[in-house]
């Protein structure tokens, strides 16, 4: 539970005002139970040394609900890892939906790609191994919803990109909107904080957009574009 809410507000010398760990556990194993491929690669996350950084179950379960809330058929990811949160995504699509994964490193999307298969949809997941920036100029939309969770310091431009492949009605999905909370701290000034805070602020302002924030894990930024 590295990027936990109720951790940082500990740290930080706050009141933990989180859920409470077993009623938290209750609503993730009745609601968001995972199947042996999902539980496979967060196992097969600590052997093959990748960081557990994927979203929670409770957040793959949500973004499958919005996803069939738009009727989603197209969506793009920035950042795979593992593919834990494309194979949550995918598994909310119908019949010749497609996940399209943006993936930089190279052993990420080669882990990504055998969870995939396992998950048994390899079919409608493309992994795109490339540079995320890169990547999004040559994509073609629209996409019903984008989920951004790769790096934080290009937040501002992915945002631009979002709004550009996103149809009217689409899904804006942002990860890690508190930055461990270093997203109040006035002293937090990395890029990748900065990046956030800009992402958050054109996230709450940009007209076209109605956004809430889920206070799940690290939070996470949910809007739906209204108006071109
Ligand atoms: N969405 C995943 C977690 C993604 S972690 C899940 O919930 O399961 C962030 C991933 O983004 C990492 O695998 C990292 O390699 C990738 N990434 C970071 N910056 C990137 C960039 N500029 N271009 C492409 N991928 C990037
Ligand atoms: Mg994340």
């Amino acid at each position: 539970m590295s990027r936990s809410r109720g951790r940082w507000l500990a740290d930080a010398g706050y009141i933990d005002v989180s859920t409470p760990e077993p009623v938290a556990r209750y609503i993730a194993e009745l609601f968001a139970p995972e199947d042996d491929a999902l539980r496979a690669i967060r196992t097969a996350h600590a052997t093959a040394e990748l960081p557990e950084i994927h979203v929670s179950a409770v957040e793959g379960k949500l973004l499958q609900v919005l996803l069939h809330a738009i009727g989603a058929h197209r969506v793009l990811e920035v950042g795979t890892l593992g593919g834990y949160s494309a194979i949550w995504m995918a598994r909310a699509l119908p019949t010749g939906g497609t996940v399209t994964t943006i993936e930089g490193n190279e052993r990420h999307a080669a882990f990504a790609r055998e969870a995939v298969t396992r998950a048994q949809v390899a079919d409608r997941v493309e992994i795109i191994g490339g540079e995320a920036l890169d990547t999004l100029a040559t994509l073609p939309g629209p996409f019903d919803a984008v989920f951004l969770d790769a790096d934080k310091a290009p937040l501002p431009q992915y945002f631009a990109h979002a709004m550009r492949l996103l149809r009217r009605g689409g899904l804006l999905a942002c990860d890690n909107t508190f930055m461990d909370g270093h997203i109040v701290e006035d002293d937090a000034t990395s890029s990748d904080v900065e990046g956030m805070r800009e992402f958050n602020r054109l996230a709450a302002t940009d007209r076209r957009l109605v956004t809430a924030v889920i206070p799940e894990r690290d939070g996470l930024l949910v809007a739906i574009k209204v108006g071109d």
